[in-house]
Protein backbone atom coordinates (compact mmCIF):
# COMPACT_ATOMS: atom_id res chain seq x y z
CA UNK A 1 0.00 0.00 0.00
CA UNK A 2 1.20 3.75 -0.88
CA UNK A 3 0.94 5.69 2.14
CA UNK A 4 1.97 8.82 1.74
CA UNK A 5 -1.03 8.23 -1.25
CA UNK A 6 -3.67 6.90 1.09
CA UNK A 7 -3.24 9.38 3.67
CA UNK A 8 -3.34 12.35 1.30
CA UNK A 9 -6.58 10.92 0.19
CA UNK A 10 -7.79 10.52 3.74
CA UNK A 11 -7.38 14.05 4.58
CA UNK A 12 -9.24 15.27 1.39
CA UNK A 13 -12.13 13.46 2.76
CA UNK A 14 -11.44 14.56 6.26
CA UNK A 15 -11.21 18.44 4.93
CA UNK A 16 -14.79 18.02 4.23
CA UNK A 17 -16.05 17.61 7.26
CA UNK A 18 -15.69 20.74 8.77
CA UNK A 19 -19.10 21.76 8.96
CA UNK A 20 -19.55 21.54 12.71
CA UNK A 21 -16.30 23.70 13.22
CA UNK A 22 -16.29 26.80 11.25
CA UNK A 23 -12.95 28.30 10.52
CA UNK A 24 -10.98 25.48 12.59
CA UNK A 25 -7.65 24.23 10.96
CA UNK A 26 -7.17 20.64 9.78
CA UNK A 27 -5.36 18.30 12.57
CA UNK A 28 -4.59 15.83 10.86
CA UNK A 29 -1.77 13.67 12.67
CA UNK A 30 1.97 14.14 13.87
CA UNK A 31 5.06 11.25 13.96
CA UNK A 32 5.93 8.06 12.18
CA UNK A 33 3.41 6.66 9.72
CA UNK A 34 5.16 3.29 9.80
CA UNK A 35 5.34 3.21 13.54
CA UNK A 36 4.48 0.08 15.48
CA UNK A 37 2.79 2.24 18.12
CA UNK A 38 -0.57 4.19 17.28
CA UNK A 39 -1.71 7.14 19.76
CA UNK A 40 -5.44 8.33 19.20
CA UNK A 41 -6.97 11.50 21.48
CA UNK A 42 -9.89 13.41 21.52
CA UNK A 43 -9.50 16.41 19.31
CA UNK A 44 -7.12 19.22 19.26
CA UNK A 45 -7.57 22.04 21.59
CA UNK A 46 -6.15 25.87 20.95
CA UNK A 47 -2.63 24.98 20.87
CA UNK A 48 -3.17 22.26 18.25
CA UNK A 49 -5.85 24.49 15.80
CA UNK A 50 -2.96 27.19 15.84
CA UNK A 51 0.23 24.84 14.60
CA UNK A 52 -1.88 22.04 13.22
CA UNK A 53 -0.12 19.50 15.27
CA UNK A 54 -1.86 17.36 17.33
CA UNK A 55 -0.49 17.00 21.29
CA UNK A 56 1.30 20.12 21.52
CA UNK A 57 -0.20 22.27 23.80
CA UNK A 58 0.06 21.43 27.95
CA UNK A 59 -1.27 18.11 27.39
CA UNK A 60 0.94 17.07 24.38
CA UNK A 61 3.79 17.96 26.86
CA UNK A 62 2.69 15.39 28.98
CA UNK A 63 1.94 12.88 26.61
CA UNK A 64 5.62 13.66 25.86
CA UNK A 65 7.01 13.07 29.32
CA UNK A 66 5.00 9.80 29.49
CA UNK A 67 6.58 8.65 26.39
CA UNK A 68 9.95 9.94 27.24
CA UNK A 69 9.42 7.63 30.63
CA UNK A 70 9.15 3.90 28.02
CA UNK A 71 11.82 5.85 25.89
CA UNK A 72 9.74 6.86 23.04
CA UNK A 73 9.52 10.16 21.56
CA UNK A 74 6.82 11.76 18.62
CA UNK A 75 8.70 10.93 16.13
CA UNK A 76 8.58 7.35 17.09
CA UNK A 77 4.92 6.85 17.42
CA UNK A 78 2.13 7.96 15.17
CA UNK A 79 -0.63 10.46 16.88
CA UNK A 80 -3.95 12.16 15.75
CA UNK A 81 -7.35 12.24 17.29
CA UNK A 82 -10.76 11.16 17.26
CA UNK A 83 -12.10 14.51 15.73
CA UNK A 84 -9.41 16.35 13.72
CA UNK A 85 -11.17 19.71 14.47
CA UNK A 86 -11.24 21.89 17.61
CA UNK A 87 -14.89 21.42 18.87
CA UNK A 88 -15.57 25.62 20.35
CA UNK A 89 -15.12 26.12 23.80
CA UNK A 90 -12.76 22.99 24.30
CA UNK A 91 -16.40 21.18 24.51
CA UNK A 92 -16.50 17.77 24.41
CA UNK A 93 -17.25 15.97 21.06
CA UNK A 94 -20.93 15.43 20.42
CA UNK A 95 -21.96 11.70 19.95
CA UNK A 96 -22.99 12.01 15.97
CA UNK A 97 -19.65 14.01 16.05
CA UNK A 98 -17.39 10.83 17.05
CA UNK A 99 -20.01 8.43 14.46
CA UNK A 100 -18.90 10.66 11.70
CA UNK A 101 -15.21 10.66 12.56
CA UNK A 102 -15.18 7.06 13.53
CA UNK A 103 -15.12 6.24 9.66
CA UNK A 104 -12.48 7.97 8.84
CA UNK A 105 -10.69 7.50 11.80
CA UNK A 106 -10.91 3.88 11.13
CA UNK A 107 -9.47 4.65 7.84
CA UNK A 108 -6.41 6.00 9.20
CA UNK A 109 -6.23 2.82 11.13
CA UNK A 110 -6.54 0.69 8.60
CA UNK A 111 -3.36 2.67 6.71
CA UNK A 112 -0.96 2.62 8.98
CA UNK A 113 -1.16 -0.38 10.56
CA UNK A 114 0.09 -0.46 13.91
CA UNK A 115 0.96 -3.16 16.11
CA UNK A 116 -0.70 -1.90 18.87
CA UNK A 117 -2.94 1.26 19.41
CA UNK A 118 -3.00 3.32 22.56
CA UNK A 119 -6.37 5.32 23.56
CA UNK A 120 -5.98 8.34 25.07
CA UNK A 121 -9.63 9.16 27.63
CA UNK A 122 -13.21 8.24 27.24
CA UNK A 123 -13.66 9.67 23.35
CA UNK A 124 -11.36 7.52 22.00
CA UNK A 125 -12.90 4.69 23.98
CA UNK A 126 -16.04 5.76 22.90
CA UNK A 127 -15.45 5.62 19.22
CA UNK A 128 -12.89 2.75 18.94
CA UNK A 129 -14.45 0.51 21.96
CA UNK A 130 -17.87 1.61 21.85
CA UNK A 131 -17.17 1.89 25.58
CA UNK A 132 -19.48 4.10 27.10
CA UNK A 133 -19.19 3.83 31.00
CA UNK A 134 -16.55 4.33 33.43
CA UNK A 135 -13.19 4.66 31.77
CA UNK A 136 -11.61 2.95 35.09
CA UNK A 137 -14.09 -0.57 33.33
CA UNK A 138 -11.35 -0.87 30.68
CA UNK A 139 -7.99 1.06 31.58
CA UNK A 140 -4.69 -0.41 31.88
CA UNK A 141 -7.01 -3.59 29.97
CA UNK A 142 -5.72 -4.99 26.46
CA UNK A 143 -8.56 -5.73 23.89
CA UNK A 144 -8.13 -7.26 20.62
CA UNK A 145 -10.31 -4.93 18.53
CA UNK A 146 -11.57 -5.69 14.99
CA UNK A 147 -11.09 -2.24 12.86
CA UNK A 148 -12.20 -2.92 9.27
CA UNK A 149 -10.37 -6.14 8.18
CA UNK A 150 -7.97 -6.41 11.00
CA UNK A 151 -7.39 -7.22 14.51
CA UNK A 152 -5.31 -4.70 16.80
CA UNK A 153 -4.04 -4.87 20.38
CA UNK A 154 -5.64 -1.77 21.76
CA UNK A 155 -5.04 -0.61 25.22
CA UNK A 156 -6.92 2.01 26.77
CA UNK A 157 -5.06 4.76 29.52
CA UNK A 158 -6.00 8.46 30.64
CA UNK A 159 -6.12 11.46 28.25
CA UNK A 160 -3.33 13.79 29.25
CA UNK A 161 -5.76 16.73 29.83
CA UNK A 162 -7.51 14.57 32.59
CA UNK A 163 -4.04 13.86 34.51
CA UNK A 164 -2.83 17.69 34.43
CA UNK A 165 -6.39 18.01 36.57
CA UNK A 166 -5.70 14.89 38.45
CA UNK A 167 -2.23 14.38 38.92
CA UNK A 168 -2.65 11.01 41.77
CA UNK A 169 -3.68 9.43 38.82
CA UNK A 170 -0.38 9.76 36.92
CA UNK A 171 1.47 6.54 38.75
CA UNK A 172 -1.57 4.29 37.13
CA UNK A 173 -0.77 6.02 33.49
CA UNK A 174 2.61 5.61 33.82
CA UNK A 175 2.12 1.71 34.87
CA UNK A 176 -0.09 1.66 31.31
CA UNK A 177 2.40 3.01 29.68
CA UNK A 178 4.81 0.06 30.83
CA UNK A 179 2.37 -1.80 29.77
CA UNK A 180 2.49 -0.84 25.97
CA UNK A 181 6.23 -0.83 26.38
CA UNK A 182 6.15 -4.57 27.80
CA UNK A 183 3.66 -5.77 24.61
CA UNK A 184 6.21 -4.27 22.15
CA UNK A 185 9.32 -5.11 23.20
N1 LIG B 1 -6.26 16.84 23.47
C1 LIG B 1 -6.51 15.91 22.51
O1 LIG B 1 -7.31 15.00 22.71
N2 LIG B 1 -5.85 16.01 21.38
C2 LIG B 1 -4.96 16.94 21.12
O2 LIG B 1 -4.40 16.94 20.03
C3 LIG B 1 -4.71 17.90 22.13
C4 LIG B 1 -5.37 17.83 23.29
Amino acid sequence: MDKDKELSKLKKIIFKLNKNFPKKNLVFADGDQDAQVMIIGEAPGKTEDKLQKPFVGRAGKLLDDLLKHIHLNRTKVYITNVVNYRPDKNRKPKSDEIDEFKKTLFKHVDIIRPKLILLLGATAATAVLNHSGPLNEIRGQWKRVKILNNNFDVLTTFHPAFLLRNSSKKKLALNDFIKLKQKFL
